[in-house]
């Protein structure tokens, strides 16, 4: 009996020395458990068959599938998305907005299918929030579809919302005219996971936001823990391809030039993953366009949770 105190008693010291330890170096600490259901839904709206060459530097000369996917996250009662995907005006932005020649490699293959139309179907909505990962137009393509939702963005992506341009690595016109709720997300929160800063949406550490700046200044990651406590890192295009991270590996070199704004920044942030992936081996790293890891999680109807 005694035994099991002293053992309980040691257990519950190292537990507390854990977290003051987390929170001495201005972390925040684990969600604690709770009764908030928490979870989310890949909702894949179009995908491209491409090569793995193409999407991180070392792939391999062989088929890949890019998704183009917005995620659907619940959170109790609240519902938001994360991206957008392409939406259901994707061919008349692309039409105005994409250069010819970038035609050749930003691509999307028919059908699309839209988040709005597939919410819809299921009778999920309205959707009042959209947070974007960053403003390029595979993410952003989806939102005008809810002109009501409030569009959340970086602050350091302001530049490039309010000069859009018809460029690959720019925000289309096309595409900005039609969001008349921006909402810029405060960064108020302590460091997260080796970011400087975070946003925690619910103040209950279970869906918090990380900055990182690279592919466009104002990119933003999400930490998200579900029901079951599995933890979920979405990254937007900071790596297109989940086999990116094994060897810290960044885009092809030409997409590089492309897409990337600040390519060393982009590097860092690949290796903030890289990090947080180490600290914690069962966290699931979720890239914006990885239709693998995608499919791996299962798709909208289909729940993670
Ligand atoms: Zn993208």
């Amino acid at each position: 009996m005694l035994k099991t105190l002293i053992a309980a008693l040691a257990l519950a010291a190292t537990l507390a020395a854990g977290g003051w330890a987390a929170n001495a170096q201005g972390e925040t600490p684990p969600p604690a458990p709770s009764d908030t259901r928490v979870r989310f839904a890949v909702v894949k709206t179009a995908s491209l068959q491409t090569q793995e060459w193409l999407l991180f530097s070392g792939g391999r000369f062989a088929a890949a599938e890019t998704a183009f996917s917005a995620f659907l996250i619940q959170h109790g009662e609240d519902s938001f998305l994360f991206d957008t995907g392409l939406g259901a005006q994707v061919g008349a932005q692309y039409q105005a907005d994409m250069p010819g020649w970038s035609q050749l490699f930003f691509r999307y293959d028919a059908p699309v299918q839209p988040v709005k139309a597939q919410l819809d179907n299921a009778g999920i909505g309205p959707i009042r929030r959209i947070i974007i990962s960053h403003a390029h137009w595979d993410h952003l393509s989806g939102a005008p579809d809810f002109p009501d939702a409030e569009v959340w963005l970086a602050p350091s992506e302001h530049d490039l919302v309010n000069q859009p341009s018809q460029r690959v690595g720019g925000a289309w016109p096309s595409q900005v005219s039609g969001v008349t709720r921006w909402k810029d997300i405060r960064f108020d929160g302590p460091a997260h996971e080796g970011f400087e800063v975070s946003h925690d949406l619910y103040g209950d550490g279970r869906a918090v936001l990380v900055p990182m700046p690279g592919h466009t200044a104002g990119s933003v990651g999400l930490f998200l823990t579900v029901e079951s406590g599995r933890r979920y890192f979405f990254v937007g295009d900071v790596v297109w391809n989940a086999g990116a991270l094994k060897h810290g590996a960044a885009k092809h070199w030409l997409a590089r030039q492309l897409v990337d704004q600040d390519v060393d920044q982009t590097q860092v942030a690949i290796e903030r993953i890289r990090a947080a992936m180490a600290r914690d081996p069962q966290l699931i790293v979720v890239p914006a366009h990885d239709a693998n890891v995608h499919a791996a999680l299962g798709l909208f109807p289909a729940w993670v949770e």
